[in-house]
């Protein structure tokens, strides 16, 4: 079987599937990309890691402008009880969108073909193939790939019709809005309370105010108040775009592979977006997921399971390091 013959459809467009759709297509496979959103839509989180930098590296990437304008941060600001420290952090602050759109350009520019705005309606496998029922506007398109990655973030579209579970640890929601600040200054700043966590990033005016609750006592309006308020009291802010509330729990998909297909970024597991560590994970497993994928097409069986171990010692990690910060231990 040559790499070249076979076709692989990465469901979702976010920086998983990016990365995937990337690296797949370095290694010599066809590649599909299926979103079912027109463009990118503006995300919550603007905190890049430092670490996130040798698989950009990798896949060619560190040219792009997004990642020229952004801030490079070197510390984040934790102020709990009447404490304040300075918490050692390597990353940048970007433009999120931005990012995204400019990788997504990238990945058409070497010859991707890209779907957006495409609806995965059926996919059923059948042995050594993927038959695919594909939705774009009024048309219905079908579709026969080999393989397929499940990047369709935390909605993980494929991994739930498989009838795969997600294990969360614990309750968590964000409330999201944007402000324009009269502070020009750049930095992180988080901020714990009782019942819940502020994280502020400032970007030269443009700031982004977050609200984690594990256990939300708030109502929905308490919390939009909330956030406006810090927005508002704080920062002297503007609100720019609607306050939003995200699920924001970790969790861990039961499997994160089967036959021929395999989960990626969010649709894999979810971190505490308090440790900045989405982005990366999102990259860093749509990277080793790609690679995995094409070792098991040229005829290392072990590939997907190591891929799988990875994962589960990544998310196993990063759930212990959320256990902490949120005291779950005295729940
Ligand atoms: C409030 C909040 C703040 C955060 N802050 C940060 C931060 O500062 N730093 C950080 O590193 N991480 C942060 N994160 C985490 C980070 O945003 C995610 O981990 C990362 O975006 C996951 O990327 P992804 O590609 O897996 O999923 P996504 O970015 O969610 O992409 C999934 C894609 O799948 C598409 N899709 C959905 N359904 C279908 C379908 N049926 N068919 C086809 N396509 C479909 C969607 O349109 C979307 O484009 C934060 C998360 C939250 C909730």
């Amino acid at each position: 079987m040559k790499n070249n013959q076979k076709t692989v459809c990465v469901a979702g467009e976010g920086l998983a599937g990016i990365s995937a759709a990337l690296t797949l297509h370095s290694l010599g496979l066809n590649v599909v990309v299926l979103d079912i959103g027109e463009k990118h839509l503006p995300k919550p989180g603007d905190a890049l890691s430092a670490q996130a930098l040798p698989i950009l590296s990798k896949l060619k990437l560190l040219i792009i402008s997004a990642l020229h304008t952004a801030t490079r941060i070197n510390q984040i600001k934790i102020k709990w009880d009447q404490k304040e420290i300075l918490h050692p952090w390597e990353g940048l602050l970007l433009e999120r969108n931005l990012f995204e759109q400019q990788l997504t350009e990238i990945a058409i520019n070497r010859g991707i073909q890209w779907h957006s705005k495409t609806h995965l309606k059926k996919f059923q496998w059948n042995g050594n193939h993927w038959d695919l029922e594909i939705k774009k506007s009024d048309e219905t398109l079908f579709l026969t790939v080999d393989r397929l990655i499940e990047a369709t973030g935390r909605k993980s579209v494929i991994v739930r019709a498989l009838g795969r579970r997600h294990e969360h640890l614990y309750p968590l929601a964000a409330a999201w809005g944007c402000f324009r600040s009269s502070d020009n200054s750049t930095g992180i700043e988080i901020i714990r309370n009782k019942l819940d966590w502020w994280y502020i990033s400032n970007h030269y005016g443009l700031c982004s105010v977050m609200i984690f609750s594990r256990k939300p006592p708030h109502t929905k309006e308490n919390w939009l108040n909330a956030a406006q308020q810090i927005g508002a009291i704080h920062y002297n802010s503007v609100l720019l775009t609607p306050i939003s509330v995200y699920p924001a729990q970790s969790s861990l998909t039961e499997n994160i592979a089967g036959d021929g297909w395999i989960a990626v970024g969010d649709a894999a597991a979810t971190f505490d977006p308090i440790s900045s560590y989405g982005m990366t994970f999102a990259l860093g497993s749509g990277y080793y997921a790609a690679c995995a994928l094409w070792e098991e097409i040229n005829g290392t069986p072990n590939a997907i399971r190591n891929y799988s171990m990875l994962i589960y010692q990544k998310a196993m990690q990063a759930q212990i390091t959320a256990a902490n910060r949120y005291d779950l231990t005295q729940l």
